[in-house]
């Protein structure tokens, strides 16, 4: 027996003008799985990403979540549901605290009249209160307390992704989003992001999504790997499947 799936990617396909970006791809992602998403430049990755996180609409196909399609959301509603992203270029309040950058997190979530009620009244003010304990347990947990009131754009690019992580986690996603986290960060950044982002899976079960070039992490973390190329998808399986996939080999040496 099959469990269905957490999200269901169906036949989908995405044309700019005359560019096809992606041409009819479909898979599944069960919960609590890390799944990669991996391809050579152009393969259209990101524009998949695109399409779970709402930034763009499919020219063709359907995304459901727990069976009930993603696609009628608009983009500022989709925290809602239960998807949270990181951006490939940190996406931070340069200018704001850990502690604000991650508040901002719990309002996504929340619908914005209760956020601007909570302003006058004292029962939702209670729901502040919960909500900045459920704040600091995340700084807790992704070991951010120490730089809580520390503003952003002077803490190291490492810590500053940690934040992103943590600003998607405080809005208590289902499925989080990863656009290339281990991008800029060095040889044992990348291996403590694999650590933490298997630490969030296995301590919360959320289920994620990473587009990475790094290989490594991919392979260290990934659960099942789907491997797009042309806008097409090329391969999907086991971290070594995909590896020793014949089409997948040579697709990567005929970019390079
Ligand atoms: P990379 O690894 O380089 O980020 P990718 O796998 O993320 O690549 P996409 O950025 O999704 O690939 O691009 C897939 C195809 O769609 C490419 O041919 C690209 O030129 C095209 N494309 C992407 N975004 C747009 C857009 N907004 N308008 C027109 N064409 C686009």
């Amino acid at each position: 027996q099959t469990a269905s799936p957490l999200l269901a990617v169906r036949d989908v396909s995405v044309v700019f003008g005359g560019i096809v970006a992606l041409n009819g791809i479909s898979f599944d992602m069960k919960k609590g799985q890390i799944l990669g998403l991996i391809g050579p430049n152009g393969a259209g990755k990101t524009t998949l990403f695109n399409c779970l996180s709402r930034l763009y609409q499919p020219s063709k196909g359907d995304i459901l979540l727990e069976g009930d399609s993603i696609l009628t959301r608009p983009p500022h509603r989709i925290a809602e549901v239960g998807i949270g992203r990181t951006f490939q270029n940190v996406a931070l309040f340069p200018n704001l605290t850990v502690l604000d950058n991650v508040r901002v997190g719990t309002h996504s979530r929340t619908n914005s009249d209760i956020v601007s009620d909570s302003l006058r009244l004292p029962w939702i003010r209670n729901g502040e209160k919960a909500m900045n304990k459920r704040v600091h347990a995340i700084l807790d947990y992704l070991e951010l307390g120490s730089v809580a009131h520390t503003v952003v754009s002077g803490l190291p690019f490492g810590t500053q992704k940690r934040v992103e992580l943590a600003r998607a986690l405080a809005a208590e996603p289902k499925i989080l989003l990863l656009d290339e986290p281990a991008g800029g960060l060095n040889h044992e950044e990348v291996y403590i992001l694999g650590d933490l982002i298997r630490k969030i899976r296995d301590d919360r079960g959320i289920t994620v999504l990473l587009v990475e070039h790094h290989m490594g992490l991919v392979m260290s973390i990934a659960d099942h790997v789907v491997a797009l190329n042309f806008g097409r998808k090329l391969a999907e399986g086991t971290p070594t499947q995909v590896q020793n996939d014949p089409d997948v080999i040579k697709a990567y040496l005929g970019s390079k």
